[in-house]
C-alpha cells in the first residue's frame, strides 16, 4: 500500500467514527479507536496510550492497562514529530504547546514512510484526539452541570447533616470513580459507617496540615506528590459562615485531576458546605423548641406545688431524659460538712463513691456560686466512674440552697448547649423546690409536738383514719405516766418535762420508721403500729414499759392500754381509741405499771 493510502485509511477511519452521530462518547472509546486504527493500519504488534499528567510530569498507561508508568522532559517532546523512550517509539499528542499524551507503538516501522507522511499520520491523530477530547467534554460539561445543579437541589433538600454528607460522597464516588474521597469534619459526627470521616487527630502524615489549611482559608488546596504519582485536593465544605470540614480527593498511579474536574468538585463541596449550613441550623431551632418545651413543661409542672420528692423526682427523671445522664442528684452540704442529699436523687448519691464529687465540687461552687462544666474530671479525681459533670448551684435570694450534679460515664458527654439548658431547668426549678421546701418544714412543725419532737395528736389520728381505710390491721397503743403529778410536786415542772422528753425518746428508739409515736396530750401518749398483730403490739408495749422502768430518771413507770383491730374487728377510730382507753382505765385500777389488753 503506498504511503498516502495508508494516511486516506486512518483518516477515513477516523472521519467515520466522529461523524458517526452518537451523543455519548468517552475518552476510552476515543483512545480505544486512536490506538486499534494505528495498529492496523501501520501494521504494530501493540500500542498503548499514555496520557499526560502535566502535575507531575508523568506518563501514565490510560485506563490502568498494566504498564509502566514513566516521566519525561516536556522539552523533548515535539509535536509533529515522533519520540523515542529506549527502543520505543511513540506518536505523541501535542497541540498549541499542551501535551495530551503518547501512543507507543511497538514494531513501528518508520522507515516506510516519509518523514512528511509521518508528520502527517501524527497531526491527523493529534486532530483526532483532540476533537474527540473536546467533543466528550462538551457532553460530560453538559451533563455534569445539569446533575450539578439537581444534585445541589437535592443536598439543600436534606435537614440532617448526615444525610447530606452521604449524598455528597455517594454523588462523587458515582461521578469519579478514579479518585478516592475522604471527610475531615469540623464537629464530631457520629461514627457512620458509610462515610469515609478521617479525624484531624490523626493522620498526620496523610495531608493533615493541607486539610487544615483548606479549611482556615476557606480555599481549595491542591497537593502534588511526583515520586508516588499522587494528586491531591483539599476542597473546603463551606458554607455562609463558616466552613464545616474539607472533602479531600485522592487521584494515584499518576490519574489526572484537571481544572474541570477540580471546579466542579469545589463547586459541589461548596454547595454541600451550604446545605450542611442549612441542616445546622435546622437542628439547632429544632433543638431550641425542643428546650424551650421543656422548660415550659417543667415550669407548670412546677407550679402545681408539688411536695418535695415529687417535685425532685420529677426534676430528675426530666434531667435524665434530656441529657441522656447516667447519674442526677442535689445535695447540700452543711456548715458542719454533713452531706444532705435531696430526694429524687439517684442511688449513686446514697453511696459514699459520690463524696469526692460533692467535696470537688462544692468547694468550687461556694467560691463563685457558677456552674461548672467538666468533660473529664479524672484529670483532678482519680479513679472516679464518671468522667462527665455538670454543676449547677440552686440559688434563692443570693443564698446557695443546694446544688444539681449530673454524672456520665463517657468524657466529654455533655455539651456546652446542654449545660446552658440545665442551667435555665435548675433556675426555673429552685423557686419550686423551696417552695416545696418551706411547705415540708411548716407540715413538720404543724405535725410535730415541739416538747417531746413526737407527732401531734392530730396528725397521729389521721394517719390511723387513712390506715385504717389502707390497710387489713393494725395496732394501738395508749400511754400514761403513772403518778406524773407526784414527780411535778416532787421536783417541779421542769424536771417533770424532762421526764416526759426520756419517756418520748424510749418510745422513738423502740419504733420502727413507719410506725407513729405521739404525744396525746399532757403525759399521755400514744403509739400506732401499723399492719401489727395484737401479740406484736403487746410486746412492743412491754419492752418499752420495762426500759421507762429501767432507763428514767428520776425514775417513772407507765400504764399501757392497747387495742387493735382488722377484718374480723371491724371498727372505726374513735371505738378503737375508746377500747384502749378502757383498757389503760383497767391498768390504771389494777395498780399502774403494767399492760392491759382490751377485752
Ligand atoms: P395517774 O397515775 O393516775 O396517771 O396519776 P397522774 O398524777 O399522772 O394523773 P393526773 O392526770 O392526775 O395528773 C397528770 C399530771 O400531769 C397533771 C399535770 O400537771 C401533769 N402534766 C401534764 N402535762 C404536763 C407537762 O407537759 N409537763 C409537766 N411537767 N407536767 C404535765
Ligand atoms: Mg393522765
Ligand atoms: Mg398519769
Amino acid at each position: 500500500m503506498s504511503d498516502q493510502l495508508v494516511v486516506m485509511a486512518i483518516k477515513g477511519a477516523f472521519f467515520e467514527f466522529l461523524s458517526n452521530n452518537q451523543k455519548q462518547r468517552t475518552i476510552k472509546e476515543i483512545v480505544d479507536m486512536l490506538t486499534s486504527v494505528l495498529k492496523k493500519e501501520l501494521c504494530l504488534s501493540h500500542t498503548v496510550f499514555y496520557s499526560y499528567n502535566e502535575d507531575l510530569d508523568s506518563l501514565t498507561p490510560f485506563m490502568n492497562v498494566k504498564c509502566y508508568s514513566f516521566q519525561v522532559d516536556p522539552h523533548d517532546l515535539h509535536s509533529g514529530k515522533l519520540y523515542h523512550f529506549g527502543e520505543q517509539t511513540f506518536i505523541p499528542i501535542i497541540q498549541n504547546d499542551k501535551i495530551h499524551g503518547l501512543i507507543e507503538c511497538k514494531e513501528f516501522d518508520t522507515n516506510r514512510f516519509s518523514s512528511s507522511i509521518l508528520e502527517e499520520i501524527i497531526k491527523t491523530c493529534t486532530s483526532f484526539y483532540t476533537h474527540g477530547l473536546k467533543l466528550v467534554q462538551l457532553t460530560e460539561n453538559e451533563q455534569k452541570y445539569e446533575r450539578l445543579y439537581g444534585l445541589t437541589e437535592k443536598l439543600h433538600s436534606f435537614m440532617n447533616k448526615d444525610d447530606v454528607l452521604v449524598g455528597l460522597i455517594t454523588t462523587l464516588q458515582s461521578l469519579f470513580q478514579e479518585y478516592i474521597f475522604y471527610l475531615f469534619l469540623s464537629q464530631d459526627s457520629e461514627k457512620h459507617e458509610d462515610l469515609p470521616i478521617k479525624d484531624w487527630r490523626f493522620d498526620y502524615q496523610d495531608g493533615n496540615e493541607m486539610a487544615m489549611e483548606a479549611y482556615v482559608t476557606g480555599k481549595a488546596q491542591r497537593s502534588i506528590d511526583k515520586e508516588n504519582l499522587q494528586t491531591v485536593l483539599y476542597s473546603p465544605l463551606k458554607g455562609k459562615q463558616g466552613v464545616y470540614g474539607v472533602l479531600q480527593v485522592v487521584a494515584n498511579h499518576g490519574v489526572e485531576l484537571r481544572d474541570e474536574q477540580t471546579n466542579f468538585i469545589t463547586l459541589l463541596a461548596n454547595a454541600a458546605g451550604t446545605a450542611l449550613e442549612n441542616a445546622q441550623l435546622y437542628e439547632q431551632s429544632k433543638r431550641l423548641i425542643k428546650d424551650l418545651q421543656l422548660i415550659n413543661e417543667a415550669s407548670h409542672q412546677l407550679n402545681k406545688n408539688l411536695r418535695l420528692t415529687d417535685t425532685m423526682t420529677y426534676i430528675t427523671s426530666r434531667i435524665m431524659d434530656a441529657f441522656k445522664a447516667d447519674e442526677v442528684g442535689f445535695f447540700y452540704v452543711n456548715q458542719d460538712g454533713s452531706i444532705q442529699v435531696f430526694p429524687g436523687s439517684t442511688s449513686f448519691f446514697h453511696t459514699d463513691e459520690v463524696k469526692v464529687y460533692i467535696q470537688y465540687i462544692q468547694e468550687k461552687v461556694e467560691m463563685d456560686l457558677e456552674g461548672r462544666i467538666m468533660g473529664d474530671i479524672t484529670s483532678a479525681l482519680k479513679n472516679v466512674l464518671y468522667p462527665s459533670v455538670m454543676a449547677v448551684p440552686m440559688i434563692q435570694s443570693e443564698s446557695l440552697i443546694g446544688c444539681a450534679l449530673i454524672l456520665h460515664k463517657k468524657p466529654y458527654h455533655f455539651s456546652f448547649d446542654m449545660f446552658k439548658l440545665l442551667q435555665s431547668l435548675i433556675h426555673h426549678s429552685t423557686l419550686a423546690l423551696t417552695n416545696s421546701l418551706l411547705r415540708e418544714e411548716l407540715e413538720t412543725l404543724v405535725n410535730t409536738d415541739p416538747l417531746t419532737q413526737l407527732f401531734s395528736r392530730s396528725y397521729l389520728k389521721n394517719r390511723i383514719e387513712n390506715a385504717m381505710e389502707m390497710n387489713q390491721k393494725g395496732t394501738f397503743v395508749l400511754i400514761d405516766i403513772d403518778n406524773f403529778k407526784k414527780i411535778n410536786d416532787t421536783y417541779g415542772h421542769q424536771i417533770g418535762d424532762e421526764v416526759l422528753v426520756q419517756v418520748a425518746n424510749i418510745i422513738k428508739s423502740s419504733i420502727r420508721e413507719n410506725d407513729i409515736g405521739a404525744r396525746w396530750g399532757g403525759e399521755e401518749l400514744a403509739i400506732y403500729l401499723p399492719h401489727v398483730e395484737l401479740g406484736v403490739g403487746v410486746a412492743i408495749a412491754e419492752r418499752i414499759l420495762k426500759r421507762v422502768r429501767e432507763n428514767t430518771s428520776p425514775i417513772v413507770t407507765i400504764s399501757c392500754g392497747i387495742a387493735n383491730w382488722n377484718a374480723e374487728i371491724n371498727i372505726n377510730f374513735n371505738q378503737l381509741f375508746s377500747r384502749a382507753d378502757k383498757a389503760l382505765y383497767s391498768a390504771k385500777g389494777d395498780g399502774k405499771n403494767q399492760v392491759v389488753i382490751h377485752a
